[in-house]
């Protein structure tokens, strides 16, 4: 697609990985796309072999049920799911989640946790937005009150990814409400406890095989040891120092599906015919799509320097945040462009070229807003 190139991170360790990776997605889980989008969530059966493929938490070690790698093996994991148009697995909750715990979690909750989750055992949520704020994190009302050995959690979330499915939900609530970004804390929460129950499964306009929710929490009683780390107030350092990663796959997961995008309107392009001639011979398409292609080749430099510096361990916050606000608005803008040249058949769920403009709107919202990602950048001028 993009002629002779060849991301550098890509080497002789990750090349192997990222082959066995595309076979399996392409043969275990794009299949299943159909299915997952009647029932607005993906089946157990594939998180689990999903895990089995070392696909979760891929980057963290062995010791915890990972398998070893580093960030490259994270990003091939995104790329290909993203690249085959499977957006019913949450996998990448899974991997935020896991990362929370094993930066700031007590050695019990690695011990406990992290191989259930990279095994796919456990499917996790992140609860951060609530009905009342979003952008907004400090705003958060869901309260966490010590009450001896154990807290009660009160609170409301919505558009919670995983929300119909996951066993545990990472809660973001306040211990201390007078504290401001000192009184947020992070709760581990068994979703089998008394008091947690979960909303509808919401109508979204795309990402239709993925499962997003509100959830409720009544007089949640929880062990003290499921507060993340043991120390109350580190919730806000926590999300901080992950957010960039969180953002980092969005950005990934942009590069593939405009690479996926450019693929299959080529592929259109050639083979339909208008006026007796393809859709491609139209020097308009030519010239589209000619943009198309510079801006996913750029797209993809731009994307493989973010997990360069990812594996390198120097991902900051504002080159994330750039990567996130420019990947995601070019992704919109190439989709649209692409989509243009499929016609009324651009217009149809049946192809793929629709679903994947409708299921990449949200990415301009969710990982926290473009215009956070602006104000973010804005900080570093
Ligand atoms: C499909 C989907 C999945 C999601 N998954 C999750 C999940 O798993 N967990 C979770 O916790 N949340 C999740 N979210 C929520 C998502 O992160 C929030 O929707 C997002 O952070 C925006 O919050 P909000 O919707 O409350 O919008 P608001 O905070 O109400 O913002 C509305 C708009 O105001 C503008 N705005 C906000 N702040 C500023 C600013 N400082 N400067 C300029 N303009 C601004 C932006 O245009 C923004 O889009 C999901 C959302 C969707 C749609």
């Amino acid at each position: 697609m993009l002629d002779n190139y060849r991301s550098p991170w890509l080497d002789e360790d990750v090349a192997p990985f990222a082959d066995s990776v595309r076979r399996f997605v392409t043969t275990q889980l794009a299949p299943m796309e159909e299915k997952w989008r009647e029932q607005h969530q993906a089946d157990r059966a594939s998180w689990l072999a999903t895990g089995e493929m070392g696909m979760i938490l891929p980057d963290i070690d062995v010791e915890y049920g990972g398998s070893g790698g580093t960030p490259a093996h994270l990003a091939v994991v995104v790329s290909e799911l993203f690249y085959a148009g499977v957006s019913g697995m949450g996998v990448g909750i899974n991997h935020i989640v896991g990362h929370y715990i094993l930066d700031d979690g007590t050695e019990a909750q690695k011990q406990h946790w992290l191989p259930k989750i990279a095994s796919g055992e456990v499917i996790c949520s992140v609860a951060m937005t609530e009905p009342g704020t979003g952008s907004d994190l400090q705003a958060v009302r869901t309260r966490a009150v010590k009450q001896g050995d154990k807290y009660v959690i009160n609170g409301a979330k919505t558009f919670i990814t995983n929300g119909q499915t996951s066993d545990m939900v990472a809660v973001v609530a306040k211990t201390d409400m007078s504290a401001g970004s000192k009184g947020i804390s992070i709760f581990l929460v068994d979703t089998k406890l008394p008091g947690f129950r979960r909303g509808k499964c919401l109508d979204k306009i795309g990402l239709q095989s993925s499962d997003t929710s509100e959830m409720f929490f009544d007089d949640v009683e929880v062990p003290a040891d499921c507060l993340l780390g043991g120390i109350e107030g580190k919730g806000l350092y926590t999300l901080m120092k992950q957010l960039p990663f969180e953002r980092a796959q969005i950005a990934i997961g942009a590069a593939a599906t405009m690479e996926r995008a450019l693929k299959l309107t080529l592929e259109y392009t050639k083979e339909r015919q208008v006026f007796g001639k393809p859709v491609l011979d139209f020097q308009n398409t030519r010239f589209s799509l000619a943009d198309v292609k510079a801006t996913v080749f750029a797209s993809r430099t731009f994307c493989d320097h973010i997990i360069a510096q990812w594996v390198n361990g120097k991902l900051d916050s504002t080159l994330a945040s750039m990567g996130k606000f420019w990947l995601t608005e070019r992704q919109s803008e190439v989709l649209d462009t692409c989509l243009q040249f499929f016609g009324g058949y651009g217009y149809m769920n049946e192809y793929p070229i629709a679903r994947m403009w409708a299921d990449a709107r949200v990415a301009r919202i969710y990982g926290g807003a473009n215009e956070i990602q602006r104000e973010l950048v804005g900080r570093s001028l």
